[in-house]
């Protein structure tokens, strides 16, 4: 044992005393360096919590972008329908817009024009054309009064008597537009020289034709009044061959069941419709069902 303190003694008791402080320093450096980790280690932990706090936020948005493009296909596709039922109601809009005009259109046209006249079917004694003008005298057989035809159809009559000219057919009208007192004289003045016979001859139907305004009874001046030949004629021939392209034609036929054979009588019924006429032997204007004529009502005077 060692009691009595001597240089030695201190020089340990230094070494001692300085591991001594070497280990409490080395002790205060492990402890720093744990607290550094730990706070790095808190450091993570809170990243790690802000990293999947970030992932939630960015699923959440994700979800809501997602419902979003759903949202916005749903708007695409509702304003696509909308588009489609706004189209097909223009659509109808302007069908309805065409059949008003249509509709406005018929109801200026005066349906007599195309209506057939029977033996039961008489036109109105008060009818009077809505529009009547004076036939040019060039156009009329010589020693006749003057004569009046429909206005809106003259240039068709016109067009049909200059084009005969040019093929050298000389036609004449010899009677026109008769009013219902007109007719009903020149049927006194043929009932008293033919008796009964008249109503054969000068019935109301081919009278109720000429108090439209837009029938005409042709002749040539070598037939004149006496119309019955002009069956046999040149000019009938032609007329029979074009008086179609201008919008007349023969109302009562050879053989037809409504009318005595009128070979002079035409009557302008529209280019559409004479034509129509024209294409087809098995069918007249009086054969055709009303309902079909009227649909040439709206071609009338074109
Ligand atoms: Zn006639």
């Amino acid at each position: 044992m060692i009691h009595k303190s001597s240089p030695l003694t201190y020089l340990f008791a230094g070494i001692a005393g300085a591991g001594l402080i070497s280990t409490g320093f080395l002790g205060m450096r492990t402890l720093d360096q744990t607290s550094v980790i730990e706070n790095q280690s808190n450091r993570v932990d809170s990243l790690l919590a802000t990293i999947s706090t970030n992932e939630e936020t960015i699923l959440g948005l994700e979800t809501d972008l997602g419902n979003l493009k759903n949202d916005l296909e749903d708007l695409v596709e509702d304003y696509q329908d909308e588009l489609e039922r706004n189209e097909e109601f223009e659509d109808q809009l302007m069908d309805l817009a065409g059949e008003l005009d249509e509709f406005e259109r018929l109801n200026e046209i005066d349906e007599e024009l195309l209506s057939k006249y029977s033996k039961v079917s008489f036109l109105n004694e008060n009818y009077v054309p809505s529009d009547i003008d004076k036939i040019d005298d060039d156009y009329i057989l010589e020693g006749k009064d003057d004569q009046y035809f429909h206005g809106d159809a003259m240039r068709f009559l016109e067009r049909m008597f200059d084009a005969a000219e040019r093929d050298d057919i000389d036609l004449k009208i010899i009677s026109a537009y008769r009013s219902f007192d007109e007719q009903n004289e020149l049927k006194g003045q043929f009932t008293e020289v033919f008796g009964t016979g008249a109503n054969a001859f000068s019935a109301d139907q081919g009278f109720s034709e000429h108090q439209l305004g837009t029938t005409i009874d042709i002749t040539t001046p070598a037939v004149g009044g006496t119309f019955e030949s002009f069956g046999q004629t040149k000019a009938f021939e032609w007329l029979q061959d074009n008086a179609h392209k201008y919008g007349f034609i023969l109302s009562y036929p050879e053989d037809n069941t409504f009318y005595v054979y009128e070979p002079w009588h035409w009557r302008f019924v529209g280019r559409d419709l004479a034509r129509d006429l024209d294409r087809d032997d098995d069918r007249t204007f009086y054969t055709l069902d009303q309902r079909e004529i009227n649909k040439y009502l709206l071609e009338f005077f074109d």
